[in-house]
């Protein structure tokens, strides 16, 4: 399960729990899962490699070749400083030139005799014992040859227990000094201390933001949300003539799917490129679809990794998060467009818009925040004070708007830097209703513009088709009494949260208060 709320929402986590609702009916599917397996692996038995006896298992096999044979080919893999290749010759050798088992010892240190590429080809189908690994067999090699574990077998060992705890006391320490400085952040109120160990705090919370785009769930959600998948595939397919030809990188592939909008809309070659393990799917659906030769994935972070090009023409990316910035995902973008876009390049999308409304929906804020003065019969209102604070990301109803939109933002992705991400913007929203106002709702809008023949947009908005990126509401704990034609007036601070960057901080100040809400 996801445990980052990335900007897609945790929904993907409760689609898979959904699906595995009826467990008894899945728990036997699953034994009968392991029931083959177990058999399978029972009628795969191993050849030795110096009789035709024929073992049950590599252990056995290696047991059997140590009794029998006087051969321990732990000994031979460590003495001769074996790699997997070398391994596999070695089987190879054995079983093609039926040699005894007396002449693998008192070998030369060099010239091996099974040196020869040939003996990569293998001579049995399905040897198990090509598909051991050597440093696991010299790993287990204690408690498969004669039944005592040797004297090297044990001080390797124990080296590789203390290396483990070392490590472990590492990270202890680390998280001690973490937790240090967090305490004293969140006493003084400054930023900094012990940087290193935040950055590893960091590393790991990017782990786990990857991670819940390793899960198919959040895949299947954005590629059925039609408003933001069609919107890049018109845009692709309309504009040929933008894409004819051209080098273009996909900044977090996730599926593939925007790749291969671009490689049917006529690129050259599509660099597609993901952090997350889901690219191993996108490796299948490209072979799939017969575009092995246009699309090149690679996994890595885009700041982690080297492009097979030095330059690209065109980069494309599905970056946008809750309220646009909310994920940072952009930043990996600007990343990408200041080290590879060629000159005269593009980045698509290219213009994004934050916009606000006021909403009067007294029945929503009933729900969310006098919902605590009485809960069965119990005075929770404390907990409105944890509650405000969080940005509510949900479907805000066109009918409960009671002001036009305004733009509090605009980004061109092919300008903007990365220090303009966090901003103050002014904002006056223009009431159309004589009514409280309970919330403020945010959205953006996003379009395929630059040099584009045939424009495309669409808005995450509350007055058209819903998108999964629904809309952000920050919920006023008092509601404010608004005149129709009235301008309400305020300020709107956006910028990254210090210790997680990938969320948010927005800080209205709105008539005299002021207010500062999370979206995490
Ligand atoms: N392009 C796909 C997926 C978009 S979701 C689609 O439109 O359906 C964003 C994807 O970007 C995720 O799969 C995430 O793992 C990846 N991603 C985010 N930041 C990245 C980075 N810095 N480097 C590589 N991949 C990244």
């Amino acid at each position: 399960m996801a445990e980052y709320t990335n900007a897609r929402g945790n929904e993907a986590a409760e689609d898979l729990h959904e699906l595995s609702d009826g467990e008894e009916e899945e728990e036997d599917g699953d034994e009968e899962q392991w029931q083959w397996m177990e058999e399978e692996s029972d009628s795969r038995s191993v050849t030795c490699l110096f009789c035709d006896r024929s073992l049950r298992s590599v252990s056995a096999a290696l047991q059997h070749c140590s009794a029998e044979h006087r051969v321990d080919l732990a000994d031979v893999i460590r003495k001769h400083s074996l790699d997997d290749y070398g391994y596999i010759k070695m089987i190879n050798f054995i079983r093609s030139t039926k040699c005894s088992a007396s002449c693998l010892t008192g070998l030369p240190d060099a010239p091996l005799p099974w040196e020869s590429e040939d003996f990569l080809r293998p001579v049995l189908q399905d040897d198990l014992l090509l598909q051991t690994d050597p440093e696991e067999l010299c790993a287990s090699e204690g408690s498969c040859s004669s039944g005592t574990v040797s004297h090297d077998a044990l001080l390797h060992r124990t080296e590789a227990a203390e290396e483990a705890l070392a490590r472990a006391m590492d990270d202890l320490n680390k998280i001690k000094l973490l937790t240090q400085d967090l305490i004293l952040n969140a006493e003084t109120g400054r930023s900094g201390g012990n940087l290193g160990a935040v950055a590893e705090l960091r590393e790991d919370e990017d782990e786990a933001y990857f991670s819940s785009y390793g899960h198919y769930g959040i895949h299947e959600k954005m590629l059925k949300d039609k408003v933001r998948t069609e919107s890049y595939r018109d845009f692709m397919y309309r504009n040929p003539e933008l894409f004819r030809d051209k080098v273009v990188l996909d900044v977090g592939c996730g599926t593939g799917i925007l790749s291969m909008f671009a490689a049917r809309a006529g690129a050259k070659q599509v660099i597609a490129v993901d952090q997350s393990s889901i690219i191993y799917q996108a490796m299948d659906i490209v072979r799939a679809n017969q575009l092995e030769d246009k699309i090149t994935l690679i996994k890595g972070r885009i700041e982690d990794i080297k492009l097979p090009v030095e330059k690209v023409d065109i980069i494309i990316s599905e970056w946008m998060g809750y309220l646009l910035l909310f994920e940072s995902m952009l930043d990996s973008v600007l990343y990408a467009r200041d080290l590879y876009l060629a000159d005269g390049g593009s980045v698509y999308p290219d213009l994004c818009n934050i916009s606000l409304a006021a909403v009067g929906d007294a029945q929503k804020h009933q729900d969310h925040i006098a919902f605590w003065d009485d809960v069965y019969g119990f005075n929770m209102a404390c907990m409105k004070k944890a509650v405000v604070p969080e940005a509510v990301v949900e479907v805000v109803n066109a009918d409960s708007l009671i002001s036009e939109p305004t733009v509090i933002q605009t980004i061109d992705c092919n300008s903007v830097c990365l220090s303009e991400l966090e901003f103050t913007s002014d904002f006056c929203l223009k009431i159309t209703n004589s009514t409280d106002c309970t919330a403020i709702v945010g959205y953006f809008d996003i379009f395929f513009d630059k040099g584009c023949g045939n424009k495309v947009m669409f808005s995450t908005g509350p007055q058209v088709t819903k998108t999964h990126w629904k809309q952000t509401v920050f919920l006023l704990e008092r509601p404010v009494s608004v005149q129709a034609g009235e301008e309400l007036k305020g300020k709107i601070t956006v910028r990254k949260h210090k210790r997680d960057p990938r969320s948010l901080l927005v800080t209205f100040e709105l008539r005299d208060r002021k207010l500062t809400y999370g979206l995490q």
